[in-house]
């Protein structure tokens, strides 16, 4: 249970010494370098690894729900800052429920990119509420996410996959990016191709539906 975790009360109180050693003396906390990505339910973190060397100077974070999984993450990153000295220290993940605690861990406009990718479906109707996107939800998301930040999102389920456009379609903040913008963002092709649950629908030969949509600005608040 969410006991078992700790928390931090405010986004000041995320201990970046912790995530970001080379970068971060110990105990600093409230940094004037902040988390720009996170990748919400990261599983075993392929995509987060491939962003580590793509965008070096990008502080990233993972959120993943499952105890081991979330050890799993941990021991890939410090194995490869070993391996790769220098490398690899933009990265971590931290064990939480994003569900009920992004609004600790950000500040309003602070993240550039959130990426909610292959997450659960929850088919039932009465288990919607439990879908990482969620109306209510998309309006922490638009909190988080500063003006032009972006938020991907795919998955193999028809279903969930025109769920969470509607969602972003009908939420205010939100607008889908272009053909051409698609084309020219390089983290586009990398929802499927680093993630492991990509790898695993591609090895099966099966379709994805993708949504991406950008944070707009409302005129009163950019
Ligand atoms: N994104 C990864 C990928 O594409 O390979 C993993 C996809 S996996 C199907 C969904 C992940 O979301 C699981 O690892 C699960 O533990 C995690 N998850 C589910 N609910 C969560 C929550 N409320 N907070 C954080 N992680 C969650």
């Amino acid at each position: 249970s969410d006991s078992h975790f700790p928390v931090p009360t405010s986004p000041i109180h995320v201990d970046y010494s912790l995530h970001y050693p080379q970068i971060f003396s110990s105990g600093q906390v409230g940094s004037a370098r902040r988390i720009q990505f996170a990748d919400i339910g990261c599983g075993f973190g392929g995509l987060l690894i491939t962003l580590s060397t793509l965008f070096p100077d990008t502080l990233m974070i993972g959120m993943e729900l499952r105890d081991k999984v979330t050890e799993y993450v941990k021991e890939r990153i410090l194995a490869l800052r070993v391996s790769n000295p220098g490398q690899y220290q933009n990265v971590s993940v931290v064990r939480t429920n994003s569900m009920k605690y992004i609004p600790n861990y950000f500040e309003k406009g602070q993240l550039s990119k959130m990426f909610f990718l292959f997450p659960d479906p929850h088919f039932k109707e009465k288990n919607h509420r439990r879908r990482v996107i969620s109306p209510h939800l998309l309006d922490e998301y638009a909190y988080a996410l500063q003006v032009n930040g972006i938020i991907y999102t795919i998955t193999d389920v028809e279903e969930l996959g025109e769920w969470m456009k509607a969602c972003l379609e009908d939420h205010p903040m939100f607008e889908p990016l272009t053909d051409e913008e698609l084309k020219a963002d390089p983290v586009v092709g990398l929802l499927s191709s680093a993630t492991e649950e990509g790898q695993k629908v591609d090895r099966n030969g099966g379709q994805t539906f993708q949504a991406v949509f950008r944070r707009i600005g409302m005129a009163d608040s950019v």
